[in-house]
């Protein structure tokens, strides 16, 4: 009998060693990690410019709170917030602590209560944050939730207007909804968000727990919309592997976060801003981020010739992308395990796909080889 709770169904499989984007289980067998453990994995397994700075930190000093200047975390913060609209960084360990935080703060500074969120969002599971997620699977037995999030259907303009009143906070959403099934926000919608926020005040909280960090081919992916955020909530690969997570806001919010306001007695940790540093100089460089989108176009244009389009629907940006399928994908994910390749799903049809950064394009090759000899009957060549 298992000593865990469980919570996770967990796959049999045990993972033991990485590197690059190559993942190897306690019998030695390999395997592509198209998961990079849930969009955390930015720079692959062991990139040794992460394992230099996690070494290098760890003989320095693991630990000390915030009681004290951190000019590590300064720094961290001023290259997450330049070129953008924020100007204010807030460091913690997760992407739900992000969430949380950024509610706190949009409550806080408007004093007013009620925040917009969108079916099929995650935000994560804490109260706060799973309060403003838009899954019932994920909200049921708990009892009653915070009551003050009204979640509407997403990219539907006209229930987002008729939403809209003098109580309304802020409107909280993912860009793309990574656990909702790689739903994308229509042009659209993003247009009428923007003009909503402006003519009402209302705040604009974009998480990009799962999309940030340089995943969608841009640092942010709200950079790839019209969207004008206030507030940006971060996590999963911003640390590479290692737990860190962070809330930008613009200067007008940071009165309302001042001493004693809120904070995390672990957040900003010096080994997770010496690796964050670190991931962040490398995705953040521009041949880096140009590098993603080569990529992720040659992805997309090898699924979108391999897989019949009438069977499959590829969407997402960058290394975020889903494929969504006509049948449920849980044997399809167990039949690409058992041939080397790591997926994980994204609602009870959707593959997705999230390799390392880092992914070669060889390595594109080969998982879109392993796809097509599971999702195609028949297919021949895969060139
Ligand atoms: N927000 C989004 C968009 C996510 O995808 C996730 C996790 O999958 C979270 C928040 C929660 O992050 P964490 O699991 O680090 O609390």
């Amino acid at each position: 009998m298992s000593s865990l709770f469980q919570n996770y169904a967990r796959r049999p499989v045990h993972i033991v060693k990485g590197q690059g984007t190559v993942v190897t289980d306690d019998k030695g067998k390999n395997y592509l990690d198209f998961t990079s453990g849930i969009a955390v994995v930015s720079l692959g397994h062991a990139h040794p410019a992460i394992v230099g700075a996690l070494q290098q930190q760890s003989e320095k000093l693991w630990h000390i709170s915030n009681l004290f200047v951190s000019p590590e975390q300064e720094q961290l913060a001023a290259g997450l917030v330049q070129d953008t609209p924020f100007g204010q960084a807030f460091f913690c360990n997760s992407g739900a602590e992000a969430n949380e935080a950024a509610i706190k703060l949009a409550r806080k500074h408007t004093q007013k209560n009620v925040i917009i969120t969108f079916e099929q969002s995650f935000h994560g599971r804490t109260f706060g944050a799973m309060s403003a997620t838009g899954q019932e699977k994920v909200r049921q037995g708990f009892g009653p939730l915070l009551e003050t999030f009204r979640t509407i259907p997403y990219n539907d303009k006209q229930q987002l207007e008729a939403a809209i009143d003098d109580d309304v906070a802020a409107i909280m959403l993912e860009v793309i909804q990574g656990e909702g099934g790689v739903n994308q926000l229509d042009p659209d919608v993003a247009q009428a968000i923007t003009a909503i926020c402006q003519e009402k005040g209302i705040l604009l909280i974009i998480d990009e727990v799962q999309t940030g960090i340089s995943r969608t081919g841009t640092r942010y992916a709200y950079e790839q919309t019209p969207l004008h955020p206030d507030i940006l909530t971060l996590a999963k690969g911003l640390g590479g592997g290692f737990p860190i997570g962070a809330m930008l806001g613009t200067k007008v919010l940071a009165d309302s976060f001042g001493p004693g306001t809120h904070g995390t007695t672990f957040g900003g940790n010096p080994l997770a801003v010496a690796v964050a540093q670190t991931v962040t100089d490398i995705v953040f460089q521009e041949e880096f981020l140009q590098e993603v989108k080569s990529k992720a176009d040659y992805l997309i244009d090898k699924l979108q010739k391999t897989l019949p389009q009438d069977d499959f629907t590829i969407r997402g940006a960058g290394l975020l992308l889903g494929i969504e399928c006509k049948d449920e994908v849980v044997p399809f994910i167990q039949q690409a395990e058992d041939a080397g390749l790591l997926l994980v799903q994204a609602g009870p049809n959707v593959l997705r796909l999230l390799p390392p950064l880092t992914v070669t394009i060889s390595e594109l090759d080969q998982a879109v080889d392993i796809l097509a000899s599971i999702l195609v009957t028949n297919t021949s060549t895969v060139s």
